[in-house]
């Protein structure tokens, strides 16, 4: 079995207590590394190589810093098939996807944060003749970042990035269900030239490894990427010590088919919302509301597209649904099909657990299923499910679209179809959400805001909003 370790002060290394958790290959059901356990002992081991990393790192130029970050960026891409592989096995998602999506997606975000810190900067404000006022903004010193199993390496860097570009020294908290591609990056980290403890990693469970983590006096700033459950805890244990929080948590979201809209692209693009990454991405889009008119013919050709989608072993070229991440999500999404039954939902297709023969007969594979007949106060349609489930409601008309797509406690993201310019703009501007698109689903700059609203989210990511968070501004008055 291999070892999935800590990376702390510049070296890999087991947890402190000696003990490990199972790292499950979820397309088999079977463990196949084990991971390293941390608690509060290796927290604090990783908080003060930070404290000590940032002294030289917030001093390094941005250009240096800046260079390190490409250099990262150039050994993940050199290694991608080897961490598209490992991203594959260890979250049960498509290697074709890992290859395409996630892994480039990293060194896209090392070689994004790269730019922008080289074009970060900030105010001046002249009192007249009287004074000049100008704003520096400075890293914090030791942040922590957490993220979730969905997009593995994805997300971690998504933060990681910025935090390291504005001068920050990071413990990462990678989830303990898709640690593999952390503990890679580790040595990759080594290799690039960082200085011992600008970035850390420690693995391990939430509350033993990652509370420690939002509890420690010395962590300046939490940025989190996760559930809205979590979140909330973070947020409450935090509260006392004032430390910068971003959350990015959970999404119900809406897509919108209007009548007028092109169905050619509309159809296929609200199956990719629903089922890309077997619906376990935050900005799936699970409830497709439908105009009435269209309700039925929308219906039948959604039906016939997931009913042709391809469950299978992630390892094979022409899966396109893989295993859902792990038994204990496997169960809550079994869960959830269960209540929609009870709830009278009338399943269209799916349903049922997938059988997938061969070394993935273990596997944690679920069929791709649409409901509908439910109606929108449901626990079908207020909770997030996050696997291969999307609900059909119709609509009739703006106003009942919009109140249908605002009725959940979350506003993370929604996507809206219509020819009509005039109605997509008014409709965006009402929808409660941090991202609209229109006749398009997660086309993303990285420049944009990113972030929810309501339960979904506080604070934004991306372009100069995550460079602002992870640096302080203070004003300095100079009396002319
Ligand atoms: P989760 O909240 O269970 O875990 C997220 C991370 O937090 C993990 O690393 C976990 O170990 C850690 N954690 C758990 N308890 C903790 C605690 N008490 N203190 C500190 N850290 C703790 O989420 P998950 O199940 O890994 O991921 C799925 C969720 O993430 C979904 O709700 C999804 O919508 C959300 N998500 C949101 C976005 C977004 O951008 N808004 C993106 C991806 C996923």
């Amino acid at each position: 079995m291999q070892d999935v370790l800590n990376f702390i002060d510049g070296r890999h290394a087991p947890a402190a207590s000696g003990e490990w958790l199972d790292d499950v290959d979820p397309a088999t059901g079977e463990a196949y590394a084990r991971v390293a356990s941390s608690d509060g002992t290796d927290v604090d081991r990783a908080v003060a190589a930070a404290v000590r990393a940032f002294a030289s790192w917030s001093t390094t130029p941005a250009s240096e810093r800046s260079k390190l970050l490409r250099q990262l960026a150039r050994l993940i891409e050199r290694d991608l098939e080897k961490l598209a592989r490992a991203e594959s096995i260890d979250s049960g998602k498509p290697l074709s996807v890992a290859r395409t999506v996630d892994i480039p997606r990293a060194v896209q975000n090392f070689d994004f944060f790269a730019d922008a810190v080289t074009q970060f900067s900030s105010e001046a404000h002249p009192t007249d003749e009287v004074a000049l006022n100008y704003t520096l903004r400075q890293p914090l010193g030791a942040v922590a970042c957490i993220s979730p199993w969905n997009l593995p390496l994805y997300l971690l860097t998504w933060k990681i990035a910025p935090a390291l570009a504005a001068g920050n020294c990071v413990v990462a908290k990678p989830s303990e269900v898709t640690p593999m591609t952390a503990h890679l990056l580790g040595a990759l980290c080594a290799e690039a030239g960082f200085p011992p403890g600008v970035l850390n990693i420690v693995q391990g469970l939430g509350p033993r490894a990652g509370g420690p983590l939002c509890a420690h006096r010395d962590v300046r700033a939490i940025s989190f990427t996760g559930s809205t459950r979590v979140g909330g805890e973070i947020a409450r244990e935090s509260a006392a010590s004032f430390r910068k929080l971003s959350l990015e948590m959970g999404g119900k979201n809406p897509t919108l088919i209007f009548a007028d809209a092109d169905l050619r692209e509309a159809v296929p693009q609200a199956l990719r919302a629903a089922f890309s990454n077997t619906g376990q991405i935050c900005l799936c889009g699970s409830r497709i509301l439908i105009e009435k008119p269209i309700y039925a013919q929308v219906r039948d050709a959604l039906v016939e597209r997931v009913r042709a989608l391809r469950v299978g072993d992630p390892l094979e070229p022409a899966t396109e649904q893989g295993a859902l991440v792990s038994r204990q999500h496997f169960d809550k999404v079994m869960g959830c099909l269960a209540v929609a039954r009870g709830e009278g939902a009338r399943v269209l297709c799916g349903g049922e657990r997938a059988s997938v023969k061969g070394r993935c007969a273990g596997g944690f594979f679920v069929q791709p299923t649409l409901l509908e007949g439910l109606g929108p106060g449901c626990r079908t349609n207020q909770e997030e499910i996050f696997g291969p489930v999307a609900t059909l409601l119709p609509f009739e008309g703006e106003e009942e679209a919009v109140q249908l797509a605002n009725s959940t406690r979350y506003g993370l993201a929604a996507s809206l179809w219509t020819r009509d310019l005039s109605r997509a703009h008014k409709v965006a501007a009402r929808l409660h959400s941090g991202i609209v698109w229109v006749n398009c689903w997660m086309l993303r700059d990285l420049r944009t805001p990113y972030g929810g609203v309501k339960e979904s989210g506080v604070g934004r990511e991306g372009g100069m909003d995550a460079l602002r968070f992870f640096t302080e501004p203070k004003n300095v008055c100079v009396k002319l």
